[in-house]
């Protein structure tokens, strides 16, 4: 039987940024639908398509799990009526 090796694998700096670049980060969308007018500019603005609308054209959160963070439905809703928040 091969005698066990007492090298122990080390995990560089560099490897241990490698593996924190490749968390991403999520957010969670909240919609106040007492404040939003149904416009569609937050949908229309959102460049990976995760929010939507229902039949009467209130905004629906698609898949917050696919929300980059970019804010831009955030910056151009004119009613102050969604906010995106780092998840926790
Ligand atoms: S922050 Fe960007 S990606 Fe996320 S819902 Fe708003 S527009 Fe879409
Ligand atoms: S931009 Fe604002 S007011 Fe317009 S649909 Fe989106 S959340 Fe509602």
């Amino acid at each position: 039987m091969p005698a066990k090796s007492a090298s122990k694998k080390v995990t560089t700096k560099k490897e241990i940024k490698k593996k924190e670049t490749k968390i991403k980060t999520k957010y969670d969308i909240y919609v106040y639908n007492d404040w939003c007018k149904k416009c569609g500019i937050c949908e229309a603005f959102c460049p990976v398509k995760c929010l939507g609308h229902d039949e009467i054209g209130q905004v629906i959160v698609l898949d917050a799990d696919a929300c980059i963070g970019c804010a831009q439905c955030e910056i151009r809703c004119p009613d102050f009526a969604i906010e995106i928040k780092v998840r926790e």
